[in-house]
C-alpha cells in the first residue's frame, strides 16, 4: 500500500466529481471506482467517462495522476429494492422518517467493494462525497458511520485505510466553492455541463446550475447552493 494512492467512489455527480478532483490535487496516483446498482437512471454512470475524458484532457498534471476506473455491480440492491432510486415509486418522507429515496446499507457496502478494490491496488486512501450539512438525514452519510466503518475495514483486511469525506462540513454553496479552488472555472464549468444531480435522470431542462427536472430534492438542493455561491461571488 503506497502513502499518496487514492481511490474516489466516483458515480458522475456533483459531490463525487469534486472529490475526483480534490484527490488529483492531492495524490500522486488516483483511481475511481463505480457501481451499478439497478439505479432507475443510468444517466449517472453515463456521465462518468465523459468526465474523466474532460480531466484528463483539460489538466495535464491531473491527467498523469488519473489512473484506472473500475465499475462494479452491486445488483443485490434492486433485488432488495423498496426505495426510489432503485423503483418507480413516489420521491416523499417514509414512515421511518427517511426520505424514499434512502437505500439502507448502499454507503457501507460502496465503502467495502471499495476497499476490496483498494486492498487489491495497493491504494490507501478512500475518498466520497458524503456530507452531513445539507443532506438528507442518510445515517449512512453521518461522519461516525464512515470513521467506525474505516475502523471495521482496517480490522477485517488487516489495512490502514484512510477514509476521506471533504465535503462533510460543506454545504452546496461551498461545494461549488471548492470545486473552483481547485480547478477554476474550466473545471466549475465541467462541474455545471457534465455531472448529474437529479433523482429523476432530468437532461432536457438546462439552469444555471447544471442539467435537472428543477423539482426533485436533489434538483433543489443543487439549484439553492448554486443561487447562495453565486450570491456570494465577488
Ligand atoms: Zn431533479
Amino acid at each position: 500500500m503506497t502513502d499518496h494512492t487514492a481511490l474516489v467512489l466516483f458515480s458522475g455527480g456533483q459531490d463525487s466529481t469534486t472529490c475526483l478532483a480534490w484527490a488529483l490535487d492531492r495524490f500522486d496516483h488516483v483511481e475511481t471506482v463505480g457501481f451499478h446498482y439497478g439505479q432507475r437512471h443510468a444517466v449517472e454512470l453515463e456521465t462518468r467517462p465523459k468526465i474523466l475524458a474532460r480531466l484528463r484532457a483539460g489538466n495535464p498534471l491531473w491527467g498523469e495522476r488519473l489512473g484506472d476506473d473500475h465499475m462494479l455491480r452491486l445488483d443485490l440492491l434492486k433485488e432488495i429494492g423498496g426505495t426510489s432510486l432503485t423503483e418507480d415509486t413516489a420521491i416523499e418522507m417514509g414512515k421511518t422518517g427517511l426520505p424514499t429515496t434512502f437505500v439502507p446499507g448502499r454507503n457501507l457496502l460502496f465503502f467495502t467493494a471499495a476497499a476490496a478494490v483498494a486492498y487489491r491496488r495497493g491504494l490507501k486512501h478512500l475518498v466520497g462525497g458524503m456530507c452531513e450539512t445539507d443532506y438528507s438525514g442518510y445515517p449512512d452519510c453521518r461522519d461516525d458511520t464512515l470513521k467506525s466503518l474505516q475502523v471495521t475495514l482496517n480490522l477485517g483486511m488487516e489495512t490502514r485505510f484512510v477514509i476521506e469525506t471533504p465535503l462533510m462540513w460543506l454545504d452546496k454553496a461551498a461545494t461549488f466553492a471548492t470545486a473552483q479552488a481547485l480547478g477554476g472555472d474550466a473545471f466549475l464549468d465541467l462541474i455545471i455541463e457534465e455531472t448529474h444531480t437529479c433523482y429523476l435522470g432530468d437532461r432536457t431542462h438546462r439552469h444555471a446550475w447544471g442539467y435537472g427536472c428543477g423539482t426533485c430534492p436533489a434538483c433543489e438542493l443543487r439549484a439553492n447552493g448554486w443561487a447562495k455561491f453565486t450570491a456570494a461571488a465577488p
